[in-house]
């Protein structure tokens, strides 16, 4: 008899636990990546710390600063926490989001730059934006790929956001050589308000 009231009360707490767990509500998706829940994937906080690798040019430290500029310009705080830190890449995990510069490309050769970012359910833990050294950049897009636009549209992934099909979009998939695209477009403005 005693055994049957354990065995209740066990099951009784089994069945608690299950009522007062969180319900996984699918949201829509704002143009931010999901996870298998369809849950956005974006940063807890903002005011993220950016690192940019000592090996990259310095004529494109200059370029970062008004990359991040750009995103931060659109909410009522700062997206990026002051200036970025110049540090090794061994120090990498140091800051949030951080930019190394690749000799060794070891993707696609066509690729200029690519955005990994780890995350642990909804949120963003880390996020590191990789530039293929083998292209050629430029500060002002004369006669390359314009740094500052592929910047914007890199920090933009480590923010979450996925491609936009929109060629006036930041997030566009494709950046052709001597391109400036350095305006938020209505879509990633909007996007943004959903997580931030
Ligand atoms: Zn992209």
């Amino acid at each position: 008899m005693n055994r049957l009231i354990v065995l209740h009360l066990l099951l009784s707490l089994v069945l608690t636990i299950a009522a007062c767990a969180p319900e996984i509500e699918p949201e829509e998706s704002c143009n931010f990546i999901q996870n298998s829940y369809s849950r956005r994937v974006s940063w807890g906080k903002v005011e993220l710390k950016v690192g940019i690798e000592d090996k990259f040019p310095s004529q494109y430290y200059e370029s970062l600063e008004r990359a991040m500029k750009v995103w931060d310009q659109e909410r009522p705080y700062n997206m990026f926490h002051g200036r970025p830190l110049i540090l090794s890449s061994e120090n990498k995990d140091a800051v949030d989001i951080m930019l190394l510069w690749k000799e060794k490309w070891q993707s696609k050769p066509s690729e200029q730059a690519k955005t990994a970012v780890q995350s642990q359910g909804d949120f963003i833990q880390k996020a590191d934006i990789f530039f293929n050294a083998n292209k050629t950049f430029s500060v002002n897009g004369e006669g390359g790929i314009n740094m500052k636009s592929l910047m914007i549209h890199e920090l933009g992934h480590a923010l979450g956001l996925d491609h936009i099909d929109f060629p006036e979009s930041v997030m566009y998939p494709t950046l052709p050589e001597n391109m400036e695209r350095t305006t938020l477009s209505a879509i990633e403005k909007e996007s943004l308000g959903c997580e931030y």
